[in-house]
């Protein structure tokens, strides 16, 4: 099941049985992982924590795991895999390093994984944690726009029950009647526009990693915050709700709307527009995720509408933010395409915040590499996972040739 489709717990989210739930968290050092523990700590009863992961913090994450008395903790970078050790001594908690373990850590049973690694490092993990048939409370966003149809086969054939973590497909998911989903005119996902929105084309070309990390809502990762100033956030969550709703992409829309108030919206073909609003705070759509298809309390921020007072929305500019095409154009290429972009963007944003490539370069190098991709090889078929590392391996080579970086 998807969420796509209708919901197989008991009504009003009562679990069948009275146990905790088995949870895992991977990314647990991140920005949604510490969210997601920050919930898991404030309702113990509720969970049992079968395993945390990180990559290479190894003490942060050895807090974490001994706060939420996790049962595993696991690093991807060996060479962290001694402070993780050390850190845990005489706490009972198991450890394990590597790429290889954190799969395995994915594929714990569990009653609901939460998949908050960044990029397409996390689609391993998720797939593995895919493969044992669970809920996926799916943050990694890289896991569709690299893998899209292969992972929701995937999920189908495991059974395995996807969950959107990020705020706009979680608003859709909280206000689509899946039942009247041929009844939907478009899904309309709402964007801040990021720390440039009322930017200059030129003056953008010159802002620096530590502007475009300030953004004006969300606290984030860096590499999410960098998209959300580039908008390919925008752009590949046009590809993420592609996967994960049954519509076209000419049915997804994108609204800017700075105040990050109103997350995500369905238009019905009676005119009705069904909007899902909250705070700018992540934990109340992983509580939605985690008690879903019920509810849990948070501590997030209620909102004031009175003195709030005004919420804006404005079309996004094309011409300042490319990405959002690129994305389209990607999407309309296929699975391959959406890889690439991915690819090039990671390489860029790293490549930004260390300063070796402008602002600007990063969708332009995307768009270069994904033209250069198109013309020699073109974008074929993806029909298994391996298809997507090539693909990724080559993008990344491309990009790392054209922005001249070595990245
Ligand atoms: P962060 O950068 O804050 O955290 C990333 C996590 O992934 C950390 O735990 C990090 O470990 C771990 N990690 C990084 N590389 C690897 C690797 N190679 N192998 C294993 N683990 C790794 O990211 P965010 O929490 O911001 O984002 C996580 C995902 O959620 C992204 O896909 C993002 O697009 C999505 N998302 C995030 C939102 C947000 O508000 N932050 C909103 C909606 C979606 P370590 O700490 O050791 O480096």
């Amino acid at each position: 099941m998807t969420a796509q489709d209708g919901h197989d717990q008991a009504p009003g989210g009562a679990r069948a049985d009275a146990r905790p739930m088995r949870l895992t968290v991977l990314g647990a050092t991140g920005s949604i992982g510490t969210s997601t523990l920050d919930l898991v700590a404030r309702d113990p009863e509720r969970f049992e924590v079968v395993a945390v992961t990180a990559n290479a913090r190894a003490e942060d994450l050895a807090r974490l795991a001994i706060r939420v008395r996790a049962r595993h903790a696991v690093v991807a970078d060996p060479a962290a895999h001694g402070a993780l050790k050390a850190a845990l001594a005489g706490s009972g908690i198991t450890t394990a390093a590597g790429a290889r373990a954190i799969c395995e850590a994915a594929a714990l049973p569990a009653d609901m994984v939460v998949a908050a690694i960044v990029g397409a490092a996390g689609l391993g993990p998720t797939l593995a944690a895919v493969g044992q048939g669970t809920t996926i409370a799916l943050a990694n966003k890289e896991c569709l726009v690299c893998a899209g149809d292969l992972f929701m086969r995937a999920a189908r054939e495991a059974s395995a029950t996807i969950l959107p973590v990020d705020s706009e497909h979680n608003a859709v998911f909280q206000v689509l009647e899946r039942d009247n989903v041929e009844q939907v005119e478009k899904l309309i996902l709402t964007a801040s526009g990021g720390p440039f929105r009322t930017f200059a084309l030129e003056e953008m070309r010159g802002v620096t990693p530590d502007q475009a990390l300030r953004h004006p809502n969300w606290s984030m990762g860096a590499r999410i915050s960098i998209d959300s100033a580039t908008m390919m956030n925008k752009g590949f969550e046009i590809i993420e709700a592609r996967h994960l709703f049954p519509l076209r992409a000419d049915q997804i829309d994108v609204l800017v709307h700075p105040q990050s108030v109103v997350h995500g919206m369905v238009q019905y073909r009676d005119g009705s527009l069904l909007a899902q609003m909250g705070a700018p705070d992540m934990r109340t759509p992983i509580a939605h995720c985690l008690a879903w298809p019920g509810r849990m309390g948070t501590p997030a921020q209620r909102l004031d509408l009175a003195a709030l007072g005004t919420l804006t929305f404005e079309a996004p500019d094309p011409v300042r933010f490319p990405a959002l095409r690129l994305a389209r154009e990607a999407l309309a290429a296929g699975t391959a395409a959406t890889a690439a972009l991915n690819a090039v963007d990671e390489v860029m944003v790293k490549a930004f915040l260390a300063r070796r490539a402008g602002f600007l370069d990063i969708v332009t190098t995307a768009e270069q590499v994904l033209e250069r991709m198109a013309g020699t090889t073109g974008f074929g078929e993806m029909t298994c996972i391996d298809d997507v590392f090539a693909v990724d391996e080559t993008a990344r080579r491309l990009a790392g040739e054209i922005a001249g970086n070595g990245s």
